[in-house]
């Protein structure tokens, strides 16, 4: 199995996940021309993609999902409630939010997460007993979460801001709050509380995701979870919103 990211943040997010003939992509805030470019980067096309998965309705998640589907005639499935809020596309798979199902050579757990939109999952992707977890829009730790992350040997977990930045920073007050409260987004104190709760023993990818460009840094994101985990500062990777990240293969 392996994954890599056409860009993570507010501006847009798109993960691919492939093992054996199967790859999918979960959201796409992008444009068609944009994700395009960005998969030529990965020597993938959209003709290669068997499936789009969507985690939740907001824009930096959607906004290119109907378009991209469209264009290469890709299946989109989503929860039943993210699927209402599809507009743009007539035919959504739904998948049940509460139960795992398989496309192609994956297993695909859908993990329910508290986040503030009408039934936001994350996901959990397993083939031949390799397990990886993408977490990108995540308001609180749920027990769920740990229980499902446990033993991954791959991880990407949404960092998406420093707590003093953000409540000192520019955002206005309502936009601190909701970002601040349990169906936000996490810091970096509480992605690392997360870290420190999984068994990480067989953990060879941790790639950190949806970085704030105005309340976070790549290197408050590095120094935090470097010293919670004592791990070398250069062996997390950080999640670009333009750069995206290259194929991580877990084995
Ligand atoms: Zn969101
Ligand atoms: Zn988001």
């Amino acid at each position: 199995m392996r994954f890599a990211s056409l860009g993570s943040g507010s501006r847009g997010n798109s993960t691919l996940v492939e093992c054996g003939d199967t790859l999918l992509m979960i959201d796409n805030g992008f444009s068609t021309k944009e994700t395009d470019k960005r998969l030529e980067r990965l020597a993938v096309t959209g003709h290669d993609i068997d499936a789009i998965l969507v985690t939740h309705e907001h824009s930096d998640h959607v906004a290119g999902v109907a378009r991209y589907s469209r264009r290469y005639d890709i299946p989109v499935w989503a929860s039943h409630g993210t699927s209402t809020m599809i507009k743009k596309l007539d035919a959504v798979q739904c998948f049940n939010s509460q139960q795992a199902f398989s496309l192609g050579d994956i297993e695909i757990e859908p993990i329910l997460v508290p986040h503030d939109a009408r039934e936001p999952t994350q996901f959990v992707f397993s083939s031949n007993n390799i397990k990886l977890g993408v977490m990108t829009d995540v308001g609180s730790i749920t027990p769920h979460m740990v229980d499902a992350l446990n033993g991954c040997v791959g991880l990407l977990l949404e960092c998406n801001y420093d707590h003093e930045m953000l409540v000192n920073g520019v955002y206005p007050a309502s936009l601190k709050r909701r970002v601040l409260g349990d169906w936000g987004h996490l810091d970096n104190q509480q992605a690392v509380e997360l870290l420190q709760q999984l068994d990480l023993s067989r953990l060879q990818h941790l790639a950190l995701a949806h970085i704030s460009e105005k309340n976070n840094s790549a290197d408050i994101v590095l120094n935090s979870v470097s010293q919670a985990l004592q791990c070398d500062r250069a062996w997390p990777k950080i999640i670009d919103q333009q750069e995206g990240l290259a194929w991580c293969v877990l084995s």
